[in-house]
């Protein structure tokens, strides 16, 4: 039987933990044919490790867009964007090509960097991506933004933000409490719009999670273009993503990646999944 294929519209991180690294190697764990249209590609200071990111020449980032389009994918998943313009031709893209699933994590920052990527971003998700989209994945600073509550702080705080955000128009929320939840146990929030289940894993080592979120939506994707509902698809993908960050690695002094392989690799781990 033929591969599903996904797509990701994202950046490229040279480190390779994170951006379209993660996703094309999440994609090929899972067993989906990856395909990339690139935005940007960020490199490190070996000194600091500072992040300098390159935009890709819109013309060019088109061009990518043409391509990947005409090979029809069945999901499409976006990461770093950057500016504006790339948000709403992310948001056509996925609908020009035809694709019956969309998972939009709305990327802010790069892990490690302080800095929000650019503000007016926040909005042009709201108004692009998010009526479109099947999954959203923010991550507990990024749902605070979209729904613009601030600062999340609990399980509660997660249920408002995933109601105002469901109201944007996507039609699956999951926010990632993950280790900013600052509990003992690792906890994600999913609502569909009628229900909201915690999603629990144990809380594993957090110095060497390089990536984790964008492992966190390719497997999303890749599950949902193998079949998989929304809900089941985000309870497999906070599995795969649990062996990866258990599995982390230090790569240097400055940062370390998840193993992308170590669902397939090295062990399952058990997600608890309870309606709230
Ligand atoms: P992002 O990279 O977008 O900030 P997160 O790292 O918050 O995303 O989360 C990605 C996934 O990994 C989520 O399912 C989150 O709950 C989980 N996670 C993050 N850190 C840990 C950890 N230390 N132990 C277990 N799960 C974690």
């Amino acid at each position: 039987m033929a591969l599903k294929k996904t797509l990701t519209i994202a950046g490229s991180d040279t480190s390779a933990g994170a951006g379209m690294q993660a996703d094309l190697k999440t994609f090929q764990e899972l067993e989906t044919y990856g395909i990339v249209a690139l935005t940007s590609i960020v490199t490190m200071d070996k000194a600091t490790w500072s992040h300098d990111v390159t935009p890709i020449p819109f013309d060019v980032f088109e061009k990518q867009l043409e391509t990947a389009i005409s090979i029809q994918p069945d999901a499409v998943k976006t990461g770093m964007l950057g500016t504006q313009e790339i948000i709403k031709r992310a948001g056509e893209a996925y609908e020009e090509s035809g694709a019956d699933y969309f998972v939009v994590d709305p990327v802010m920052v790069c892990k490690g960097e302080n800095e929000v990527l650019n503000p007016g971003n926040t909005d042009a998700m709201i108004e692009h991506l998010l009526p479109k989209a099947t999954v959203v994945t923010p991550n507990l600073f990024e749902a605070g933004q979209l729904a613009n509550l601030g600062t999340l702080k609990s399980i509660d705080d997660m249920k408002k933000a995933a109601e105002i955000i469901h109201k944007q128009g996507a039609k699956h929320v999951i926010i990632k409490g993950g280790k900013a939840l600052d509990q003992d146990k690792s906890y994600d929030l999913y609502y569909d719009g009628e229900h909201f289940y915690q999603l629990t894993t144990d809380m594993f080592q957090q110095s060497y999670n390089h990536g984790a979120g964008c492992t966190f939506a390719a497997a999303t994707t890749a599950y949902l273009a193998n079949g998989k509902t929304p809900k089941e698809a985000v309870i497999a993908a906070k599995a795969f993503v649990a062996s990866a960050i258990k599995n982390g690695w230090k790569m240097n002094d400055f940062v370390g990646p998840v193993d992308h392989g170590a669902y397939n690799r090295v062990e399952h781990i058990d997600v608890d999944v309870t309606e709230v």
